[in-house]
Formats: structure tokens, sequence, C-alpha cells
């Protein structure tokens, strides 16, 4: 039934597909064959009608498409509109070469015009295919010099279409795009000479909202200033005021505002250092001229302008020129003093907007930036384990500034080395480093570890710079930053970046990545204490075996297995024999030793599975995984061989101690962590009491017997 439904949908779908060729090929067929009379009929103006239909249809499917149309749609267009055009003159006319024979060309030029080069090609050879069909069979035509001189014809049309008005097509594009692109860049110098943006800092793909931010804000700049010129120029009766900006270099004046009756205002960029401007320029004093000559040249105006009154007021911020208010007229009447404060109090304002404006970006930045330092916090801060925090901390780097790389580095005092714990690349560049270790040297981390600064300091990637190691050695990108991970005054490591991009790390994400590095060390520090302080919760200083109570945990859970999969399992506990001795005679220390020594004999014996635990003095337990007694009791013998074999030294001489083990297993000795331990603690109690420097296994008691211990099972060697 399935595979029914299956077929009928293929097959609905390719009756679907072929409908458009269907009916051009149908059709095409009934006017090449000759079936369809060359005359007005029901028949035929139905055919023609369906063609019309599904090209009207087809150019609406293309027209709907997102960018360019898909070659089979472009293809059926070219076809149904071929055999529409066709079947009309083929219809209105009789033949091909009537008086409406003009039409196919149009329709040529259509095809080449409207359709990918490729479908109006194809479209083309189905053309000249069809009318040398219709000629022959449907018209009867035996010369084929009119079909040769019509096909000549067609082709050089096509071509010439192709190639010409294509390339014309193209070239308009090209022009639009790079108009737009020179509005962009010249909104983006505006904004550069605003000091709204840094100077020389390009995009940042992970700041867009940024970009928006300084576009609006520029063109408000825009607005309040455009007004402030607007009412001087009425109120002092000007042909123009125009508001002169100086770029990010100080070298060239443009205009950024202007409210001006004149046709001629020049929009590009002029020397701030030539003509009358430049003497405002330096000088920073107001200039006030009238009665000019016809000579006179305004350097805003493009040739063919005439003032004759001319004003211009330096705008200063604290000293420093940002710009100049130019005023003029056309009528020689001179400038009064009241205009000239009008006009000094119209560039303050000029100025003052541009700054409010300016102090609006910079707070919606910190705002920005406050606002990603707070969630990167929140991540960082609800990382459990180092591996979490290290994730976090480089997620919330890529919100700040867009890199291809990062790693994380260690330091590691006691070694005098650096790990690098965690990397990240696009390309697995960096793969290779995962977890690799380097000692401390000349390269960049290690200087950010010792000086606690941020290298390089441009954030530029000097290829000859080692940054890891010279083993390790780093992908040549552009752009490099190393950030130290700064807790109080130490760095714990770093954190790198790098960018194939250049100018990657400028100063506006530098601060905010500082912060952030310094928020991923102080997490980090936090998740190795917590990790060191449970480490020392659950082992044992001497030995670093498990203490009691995590013995317990992980015993309680050995056995619920045990009990669930019903499998065997042995406990094992063991004490050194007169071990009081050992501390009278050689000290504490060394008796110290034998603990570690026993406990290093232990870790040595036992399996994967099995885990062993000091419980406290010179006293072990072992306990093990799918054993039973007799497996149990071998482990305990070659422990028991093994100590007794190990010779220790003191300055008092050389020595060796033995031990005493008791065995007993689960569940016949003990269902629980309880009963099990006192039924092994029976068993070395019998070990002790029978000689020591033995292994006694516990078992069940029979009915004579007072305790279920089992005479040695092991004699003493030797
Ligand atoms: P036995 O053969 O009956 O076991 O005799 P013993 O002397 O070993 O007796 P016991 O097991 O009761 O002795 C425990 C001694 O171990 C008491 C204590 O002085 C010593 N001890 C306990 N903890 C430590 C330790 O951390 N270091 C050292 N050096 N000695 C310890
Ligand atoms: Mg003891
Ligand atoms: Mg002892």
């Amino acid at each position: 039934m399935e595979t029914l439904v299956r077929y009928s949908l293929i097959a609905r779908r390719s009756v679907r597909r072929s409908v458009w060729l269907g009916v051009a090929a149908g059709v095409g067929l009934l006017i090449g064959s000759g079936t369809l009379a060359p005359a007005w009929s029901a028949s035929s103006g139905a055919a023609i009608a369906a063609t019309v239909v599904a090209t009207a249809l087809r150019v609406r499917t293309k027209w709907k498409a997102a960018g360019e149309a898909h070659l089979r749609t472009d293809v059926e267009l070219g076809l149904l509109s071929l055999v529409a055009t066709e079947g009309l003159l083929f219809i209105t006319d009789g033949s091909l070469d009537g008086p409406w024979s003009p039409l196919f060309y149009f329709w040529v030029s259509f095809c080449t015009l409207a359709l990918q080069p490729r479908a109006s090609l194809i479209a083309v050879a189905a053309a000249l295919a069809l009318e040398l069909q219709t000629r022959s069979v449907a018209l009867h035509e035996t010369d084929h010099a009119t079909f040769g001189l019509r096909a000549m014809f067609t082709l050089l049309f096509t071509t010439i279409n192709l190639v010409f008005l294509r390339a014309e097509v193209a070239r308009l594009r090209r022009t639009a795009k790079e108009h737009v692109q020179e509005t962009i860049a010249r909104l983006k110098e505006d904004a550069r000479s605003y000091r709204l943006l840094g100077a020389g800092e390009p995009k940042q793909p992970a700041v867009e909202t940024e970009d928006r931010l300084t576009r609006s804000s520029v063109e408000e700049i825009h607005q309040s200033v455009h007004f402030a010129l607007l009412l001087l120029q009425q109120s002092l009766g000007l042909h123009s005021a125009v508001l002169l900006w100086l770029n990010a270099g100080e070298s060239h004046l443009r205009v950024s505002e202007a409210a001006t009756s004149s046709e001629l205002l020049n929009d590009a960029p002029f020397s701030a250092m030539d003509g009358i401007l430049g003497a405002v320029v330096a000088q920073k004093k107001v200039l006030t001229l009238s009665n000019l000559k016809a000579s006179f040249r305004v350097p805003y105006y493009r040739d063919g302008e005439r003032v004759r009154t001319f004003m211009a007021v330096p705008v200063l911020a604290h000293g420093q020129l940002r710009g100049v208010l130019a005023l003029d007229r056309e009528d020689n009447i001179s400038f009064s003093n009241r205009d000239e404060e009008i006009a000094t109090q119209a560039a303050q304002f000029c100025l003052r907007a541009i700054e409010n404006e300016r102090l609006f970006v910079q707070l919606e930045r910190a705002k920005v930036e406050q606002g990603k330092l707070y969630r990167a916090a929140q991540a960082l801060g609800g990382a459990r384990s180092e591996r979490e925090v290290l994730e976090a901390g480089v997620k919330a780097a890529r919100e700040i500034a867009s890199f291809d790389l990062a790693a994380v580095t260690v330091y590691d005092e006691a070694t005098k080395s650096h790990e690098v714990c965690a990397v990240t690349s696009a390309a697995g560049e960096l793969d290779d480093f995962a977890g690799a270790r380097f000692p401390h040297n000349n390269g960049l981390v290690s200087m950010v570890v010792e000086n606690r600064f941020p290298l390089p300091y441009r954030g530029e990637h000097d290829p000859h710079q080692v940054v890891l190691s010279k083993r390790l050695g780093w992908p040549k990108y552009s752009s490099l930053l190393v950030l130290p991970l700064l807790m109080r005054d130490r760095a714990l490591g770093t954190l790198i970046l790098g960018s194939k991009r250049r100018h990657a790390f400028g100063d506006s994400v530098r601060s905010t990545l500082e912060v952030l590095a310094s928020h991923l060390a102080v997490s980090l520090a936090n998740v190795r204490m917590v990790s060191a302080l449970e480490t020392m919760a659950t082992t044992d200083g001497l030995t670093g075996l498990l203490n009691k109570r995590a013995m317990f945990d992980e015993a309680s859970q050995k056995i619920a297995a045990a009990t669930r999969f019903k499998r065997k399992l042995s406990l094992l506990v063991t004490d050194i024999d007169f071990f009081k001795r050992v501390n009278d005679t050689y000290g504490h220390d060394v008796g110290d030793q034998v603990i570690v020594g026993l406990g290093e004999i232990l870790k040595k014996q036992k399996r994967a599975t099995d885990i062993v635990a000091r419980f406290g003095g010179e006293e072990f337990v072992l306990l093990c995984e799918q054993t039973d007694t007799e497996g149990a009791l071998l482990l305990a013998e070659r422990i028991r061989e093994e100590m007794a074999r190990t010779v220790f030294h003191s300055e008092h001489g050389s020595f060796s101690v033995t031990c005493s083990l008791g065995v007993a297993t689960f569940p016949e000795a003990g269902k629980n962590w309880e009963e099990l331990f006192h039924t092994a603690d029976e068993a070395l109690y019998a070990s002790k009491r029978s000689g020591r420097d033995r292994v006694s296994v516990w078992t069940a008691p029979k009915h004579s017997e007072v305790k279920g211990i089992a005479p040695p099972k092991t004699r003493k060697n030797g």
C-alpha cells in the first residue's frame, strides 16, 4: 500500500513537472506537422490560448522566484513563448514570412534578455528546429534559402543581444552597487569624522547592533545640524550656510551639512591647508570678507558660483579645531557684528549636537558591553567543572570579538610549565595542541604570564614571534591577542585569540576582553579550589588512598550492585603486625613510610575495579568486585608475601615487617557493609591470634563452634 502511494506520488510529481514542456511540445508538434490549419479556427485558437496562458503562468513563477529563477523554469518559459509566438504568426499570416513575421525577432530579444543565457540558447535552437519542421512539413517548402537566411539573422541577433545588451545590464548593475557602497563608505567617513567610530577600525561582524546605532546617530546629527543651518540661512538671508568638517587625519575639510540655494555645491573633500579656509584653520579665528571680486573662489562650490560676502567661523572643541561654519551671500551685504555673534552661537550648537550624539553612542556602547559581561559572568558562575568554565569563557569571548582560533593555557608554578587546556579552531588548526605542555620560555604566553599584561601591543601577529613554544607553532594569522588570566596579582594562565582578519582586536574590544579574562580566571580558580576540597575530603593525605568515609560510600554502592546482580564480592582487611614496635624502634616518620609502603603494595595488587582505603592507623581494606573466597585468598596471600619481602630503610638499619589479613565474602559473611566488615575484622583477629603474618577466611559457624572463624588457611612462611 505504502509503495502504491509512493509511486502515485512520484507519478503525480512527474506529470506536474512535465506539464509545461508537454504543452510546448504538443502545440509545437501540431504546428510543425501541419495538423493545425494555418488559419484562425476554434481548435487553433484554443491551442494558442493554452500556450499564452501557460506562458503567463511561467512568467509569474519566474517573477516570484527569489534571485535567479531555476534553469528549468527559464527553458519552459522560452519554449512556451516560442510556440505561442510561432503559433500566432503561423495562424495569423498563414506563413512564417507574413507582415507579422518581425514578431519573431521580438521574441528572440525577449529570450536573450529575460532568460539565463543557457536557457535562451536552448530556446533559439528549438525555434530554428520548429521553423525548419514547419516550413518543410506544414508549408511544404522545398527551397530552404529563406530558412537559411532567417537562421543566420536569428543567430546574429541572438549573439548581439547576448553580448552587448547583457554587458550593458551588468554594467548598470555594477554601477548601482558601487553607488550603494560609496554611500555606505561616506556614512562611515562621516561617523569617523564625528569620532563616533574609532579611526581605522573596520566593521566587526559581532557588533552589528553597534553599526546600526552609529548609523542612526549620524542621521540624528545630520538632522539637527541641518535644521540649525536652515534657520541661519533664512534669518541672515544667506545664499549658503555650510558646515565643513575636518577628517580624522585633520588634512581635509568636507561639506558635512548645508542649507543652500546653490546648485553647485561641491561634495568632494578639499585641502584644509590652502586658500581662504586654510587661513581660518591655521588661525582658528572668525574671518569676514565683503565686496568680493568675481574671481574669488570658495572651495565648497564648483566653478561658476559667485559670492559677494563670506564669513567663516571656526568650530572649536576645547581649543581644538573640529570644523568650520561657512556663510555667504550673493549680494554685497556685509556681515554685521550681530550676524557674527549668531553664527558663532550656531557653530557652538552644531558642535554640541555632535558631542551629545558621541556621548550617547559611548553610553549605549558601554551598556551593550556591560550586558555582554553580565551574561559572561552568569555563564561562568554556573560552570561546575574546569571544562565548563573554559567553554563558557570562550563562548563569551565570541560575543565580544570575532575570532577563528582560541586557546586557554594554565601555568604551573611548581614545574614552571604551561599546559594548553582548551582549544577551539574553525579548521581544527589547534586540535593537536589540546593537553600539550611546554616549558616557560621567551614566547608571548610566558611573557604575558610573567608581566601580567596583554600582548602583542597592537594585537597584530608577527609571524617570527613564538606564541606557545617553538615546537607548538601558532598559525600565522593576521591578528593575535594573548590576555592574562589575572587572579588578584597573579596570572593563572592566558586566553589566546587569533583571527585571519586584520585589526580584529582593536581598542573597542580589548578592554572588554581583559575584563572577561579576569572573570574567567576567578571562575577557574574557584572550580579548582572546589575540586581540591573534594579530593581532600575523600582521600587520605599520607597514602593518597580513599579515606574511611569515601570507602563507606563506594562500598555501599558496590554491595548494592552485587545484591542486584547476585554477584560475589570479597573484603580484605589488613593490619601491620607489631607496628607499635616499628614506631618505637625507628621513629614515627619511618612508621609512616611503612604505612605508605603497604599502601603502595595494595595499589599495585588490586584490579581496576577494586577499591582500597586506609581505614585508620595501619589498617587498610580492599573491596574486590566479582571475587569469590578463593580469588580473595590468593590476592591476600600475594599481599602478605610482598609485604614480608619488602625491606624498609632507616638510620638505625634496614628491617622488614609482616602483616595479617582477614577475608570475608558476600553474601555468606555479611549482607551489608557493617556485617561484612565485622566478619572480615573477625578473620583478621583470628590471624593475629594464631600467630600473625597470615591470612584467615571467615566461614559460616558450624553448630559446635562459637564463632565462624575457620582455622588459619595459610601457614606462616618459612
Ligand atoms: P598488632 O600486631 O596486634 O597489630 O600490634 P600493633 O602494635 O600493630 O598494634 P596496633 O595495630 O593496635 O597498633 C596501632 C599503632 O599504630 C598505634 C599507633 O602508634 C600506630 N599508628 C597509628 N596511626 C599511625 C600513623 O599515622 N603513623 C604512624 N607512624 N603510626 C601510627
Ligand atoms: Mg592496628
Ligand atoms: Mg597492628
